[in-house]
């Protein structure tokens, strides 16, 4: 942290639609009332950045963004300045804390309810449709940082988005292991960033005997180091019958962070009656027809993007604790293109966290 804030930074930005982004030198924002100037430690990259890159100007237009705009939604740092009507709320300058990364007014019946993945105002946020962390610099609301204490906000970004959205899929399913006989069994289909999460969530919060299906080797040893009590190979047609091996008969969740036609078949299969299946993962994969003799009996499906903001304070007393794992590959602002090439090819080895110069 420094204590002299520059006029002047880098921030990778959205210059046009269907434009590649661009590191250019913009103003340090300044902090208008309620709201914090954050140095940012760490800003993870996510794969809907790169959705965001090609998109369209039409539907970025449609969901109420305007460019340019600064990318990244994953951020971490330290809190630096202070806008007006903030002072004497926590955090203070210098501590450590994340970003939340679900857009929220704080003011609709949504977010009194503490759901704030579903506030209207959620389609327009920082790194999407406004200017996000991939820069030295970022504002938010002091109401959006959360505390991280001691843990290294390097590894913070990663907490907010693909942390909490696992944290928000494994609160969702976690009923139906509590409710299961012997703490129950869960699926995991998909290790990587999302996974890795999911697993030690399951395992930290709950009983349940964890199976992790992956098909890339180095992912399926980490799973195995993350806590997943059976990993197996796949998916393929013999998944359902190694998952139903390998628990009493079938899992009472499925966490599908990978959501394809193969996916979804597989994991359906291995899905004991009265259990959950969260798709998560964005791959377009359809459920089967007809449902009704299809599903498992009583079967609970459910989608979601996002999370709330319960979810990141959640991850965040975890990581604090030293209870969570982060796998990070770690880029400078100048390599932030080559990050995401390597993050389209599929080939980080944790989240890509870039850190601007200070
Ligand atoms: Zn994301
Ligand atoms: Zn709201």
């Amino acid at each position: 942290m420094t204590a002299a804030v520059p006029d002047s930074m880098l921030a990778y930005r959205i210059l046009g639609w269907q434009r590649p982004p661009e590191l250019v030198e913009v103003p340090v924002p300044v902090p208008g009332s309620g709201e914090a100037l954050i140095e940012v430690a760490g800003c993870g990259l996510c794969h809907s950045d790169l959705t965001m890159i090609s998109m369209p100007g039409e539907i970025g237009e449609a969901l109420g963004w305007t460019v340019p705009f600064t990318l990244g939604h994953e951020t971490a740092g330290w809190v630096v300045a202070r806008g007006g009507h903030s002072d004497g709320v926590s955090p203070a300058v210098g501590d450590a804390v994340a970003v939340i990364s679900t857009a929220s007014c704080g003011a609709c019946r949504w977010c009194a309810a503490g759901r704030e993945a579903l506030c209207p105002d959620g389609l327009v946020g920082r790194g999407y449709g406004r200017d996000g962390g991939l820069a030295r610099f970022v504002v938010a609301p002091v109401r959006d940082l959360v505390p991280l204490g001691s843990f290294d906000p390097v590894l913070g970004g990663p907490l907010t988005d693909a942390g909490a959205t696992s944290h928000h899929a494994v609160r969702r399913v976690a009923r139906h292991l509590v409710d299961a006989p012997d703490g129950g069994a869960a699926l995991v289909i998909g290790a990587g960033g999302l996974g890795a999460f999911v697993i030690q969530l399951l395992r930290a919060t709950t009983d349940a005997t964890v199976v992790v299906v992956e098909r890339d080797r180095g992912r399926r040893e980490v799973a195995a180091e993350l806590g997943a009590h059976v990993v197996i190979d796949g998916v393929d047609r013999s998944t359902p019958r190694q998952v139903r091996d390998a628990t009493d008969g079938g899992v009472d969740a499925v966490v599908d962070l990978v959501g394809s036609d193969d996916t979804i078949a597989a994991g359906l299969r291995s899905l004991a009656g009265g259990g959950a299946y969260a798709i998560v993962g964005a791959g377009g994969g359809a459920l089967p027809t007809p449902a009704f003799s299809a599903l498992p009996r009583e079967t609970e499906i459910f989608t979601f993007q996002g999370s709330d903001r319960s979810d990141l304070q959640a991850v965040a007393a975890l990581a604090a604790q030293g209870r969570l794992r982060v796998d990070i590959e770690r880029f400078e602002l100048a390599e932030v293109a080559r990050a995401y090439e390597r993050l389209h090819d599929g080939e980080l080895r944790g989240r890509a966290v870039v850190t601007p110069p200070r």
